[in-house]
């Protein structure tokens, strides 16, 4: 599930903010955002650009946030995060469809084709960040191309990539999803990592470029192939730093390799270099915490408690299982469960957030504690 950073959504509320006189509070599903007095009224139209847009430099539309343009990826331009003014929490920007006609037209486009209400259905479904050219921040990745070694591969496209959609995103699960049952676990901050294991008889094994057998004896009896991945590298043993280190520390080749199933494990990498260490780890830690299992045969996850299991059968260490609890039970809209996911982390620290799995069906979701984002910046 990628996410679509740039939306066309109907404002929802617009509020008031207590002492202030230039700004007011807009909601547009389960976001809260600063705008301008008078900008907005409820219903009306905008394009809302997420948090973790990075916002393209050389667009003179953005040229009111350059005192905050920061260079990414050789490229200036605006990370827009969680912010407070006056009290308020504001996550994202809001702006009007006239500040952008490109995304006006392709709807006007729509609405001439397929009617005004199949339009505004086929808008929802809509990322606008390609047409502006706003890209996904992802923090820098460790080095992985090595001199003399094979450029890394990709990720595998045989394995899910793990991001969660976040519950602002998803006001209506509660209605809909209230009686099911969510394995509910602490979101750990550290670094996406999977490690999948193929066998020999593997039929995608043929179409890989073959690993450099005599550098990388990964496990000398060792018939199938094992891979460790970053969040969107395949990475080289030699260029692996900490992921290969932790999946040797594991023996996870040897483990993955005696399960002998097409499998990829996905958890996160955690420990004292890895994004701040805000999880607050001894020096020189690190370890890997599983979250989740695909199964590259049938192209889906397990179920969260066979992902425990598996986990213990590996004796492998997994993100913290708060519970499994009926959704209507914890939380009934976007506040509440925002609420619930502030909290502390494994080493007694300020954690990020919450992810929720449904047990009976494909459905997850991330609440990302707000005073984390305001403390740490994201
Ligand atoms: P970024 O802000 O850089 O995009 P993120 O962590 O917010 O990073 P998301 O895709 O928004 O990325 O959230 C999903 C990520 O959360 C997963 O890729 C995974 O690495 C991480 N994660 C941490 N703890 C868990 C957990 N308990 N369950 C599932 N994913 C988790
Ligand atoms: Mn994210
Ligand atoms: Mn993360």
């Amino acid at each position: 599930m990628s996410r679509k950073l740039v939306t066309v959504r109907r404002v929802g509320t617009v509020q008031p903010i207590p002492g202030a006189d230039r700004i007011q509070l807009a909601t547009v599903d389960g976001w809260a955002v600063v705008v301008k007095v008078g900008e907005f009224a409820p219903n009306d139209r905008a394009i809302f650009f997420e948090i973790d847009s990075y916002l393209p430099g050389d667009d003179p539309r953005w040229g009111f946030l350059e005192v905050g343009f920061t260079v990414w990826n050789e490229m200036k331009g605006y990370k827009i995060k969680t912010a407070k003014l006056k009290g308020q929490i504001s996550q994202g920007i809001l702006r009007t469809l006239n500040d952008f006609p490109e995304v006006a037209e392709v709807i006007k486009d729509l609405e001439e084709k397929h009617g005004v209400e199949k339009a505004e259905e086929m808008v929802r479904g809509m990322s606008f960040a390609e047409a502006l050219g706003v890209k996904k921040y992802e923090p820098p990745e460790p080095g992985s191309n090595v001199p003399g070694e094979r450029p890394a591969r990709p990720f595998p496209s045989f394995v899910q990539k793990t991001d969660q959609e976040r519950i602002q995103n998803l006001p209506g699960v509660f209605a809909a999803y209230a009686d099911e049952v969510f394995q509910e676990t602490t979101k750990m901050d550290g670094s996406s990592m999977t490690v999948y294991y193929l066998r020999e008889d593997s039929q995608i094994i043929e179409t890989m470029e073959p690993v450099n057998p005599i550098k990388e004896p990964t496990v000398a009896s060792m018939k199938g192939r094992f891979g460790v991945c970053s969040r969107n590298i395949d990475l080289l043993e030699a260029g692996g730093g900490n992921f290969w280190a932790v999946a040797r520390k594991n023996k996870l080749p040897e483990k993955l390799s005696n399960l002998n199933r097409n499998y990829a494990i996905q958890g996160e990498l955690c420990g004292s270099s890895i994004q701040k260490n805000f999880e607050g780890f001894q020096p020189g830690f690190h370890e890997f915490f599983v979250f989740s299992v695909w199964d590259i045969d049938k192209q889906q996850y397990l179920e969260p408690k066979a992902v425990e299991e598996l986990a213990a059968e590996l004796n492998l260490k997994h993100v913290p299982v708060n519970g499994y609890y009926k959704l209507g039970d914890i939380a009934t809209e976007v506040k509440a469960l925002l609420a619930r996911a502030e909290g502390k982390g494994i080493n007694g620290k300020k954690r990020e957030g919450i992810v929720l799995k449904q047990v009976d069906g494909p459905l997850s979701f991330k609440a990302i504690s707000n005073s984390y984002l305001l403390k740490h910046g994201e």
